[in-house]
């Protein structure tokens, strides 16, 4: 990590704690729909994943279009961000700080980025309501991007174009990037993109983010914290 040329961070469950929140608003929404099911469930077959696709898996599991099922989902999502906030990842802003204070000690310190499955609009809400939007403006140039999602390329992880897409905008090779992430499709996507994994294991086990291909599992950024703070 000390060495890389630039760390992409995923979004939800790395940055922000918002998977607990939209893990049982979704199961509410599809059980509401018809199909019974509770947040763990929603955590352990739908966390990371594109939505297009778990809804086309609702609608084949209940037998029948159901059409507003992702608009219903969605805001009441945004209305929960909104109305009581999305609390930011433990430790998050403490590793960012320890990347700070690398990169005002050595410019060629590893830049950063975020890339998420998620809607652009999803990503500004959680990242304000954290407090973490302003820690990723980009280090030379305020109006350049260092967000990227999904639905901007209609290329969703576990494919790699998305971490691709993000790297080549920073202006870095794949091999030089490490991507942190808390799901298996995001690590498979990072592994496809050729690029190194450092699992986060929080509600997706850290077994599980080894067998996706994680090149390393830690269990709380602190880990991080400790390990660039003993290097400088
Ligand atoms: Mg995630």
């Amino acid at each position: 990590m000390h060495d890389a040329q630039l760390i992409i961070f995923d979004c939800d469950g790395v940055l922000v704690d918002s998977e607990p929140i939209t893990n049982r608003l979704l199961a509410q929404c599809i059980t509401n729909a018809g199909w019974a099911i509770d947040a763990d469930y929603s955590v352990k077959h739908f966390k990371g994943r594109n939505l297009h696709e778990i809804h086309a898996e609702v609608e084949a599991q209940i037998g029948q279009s159901l059409p507003t099922l992702l608009e219903d989902y969605r805001r009441i999502c945004y209305e929960e961000f909104e109305q009581v906030g999305v609390p930011a990842i433990d430790g998050i802003h403490e590793l960012l700080d320890a990347l700070d204070a690398m990169h005002a000690a050595d410019p060629a310190a590893p830049h950063r980025c975020v890339a998420t499955n998620a809607p652009m609009r999803k990503m500004r809400m959680t990242l304000t309501g954290s407090g973490l939007i302003q820690r990723f403006a980009h280090p030379h140039d305020h109006a350049r991007q260092t967000m990227f999602s999904a639905y901007q390329i209609q290329k969703w992880k576990p494919e790699p174009d998305l971490f691709l897409h993000a790297a080549a905008t920073m202006g870095c090779q794949p091999e030089g990037c490490v991507v942190i992430e808390d799901s298996t499709s995001g690590v498979r996507a990072a592994k496809a993109a050729g690029m190194q994994v450092i699992g986060l294991a929080a509600l997706t086990p850290a077994d599980s983010l080894l067998g996706a291909g994680a090149d390393r599992v830690i269990t709380s950024h602190h880990e991080l914290v400790h390990e660039l703070a003993s290097r400088s």
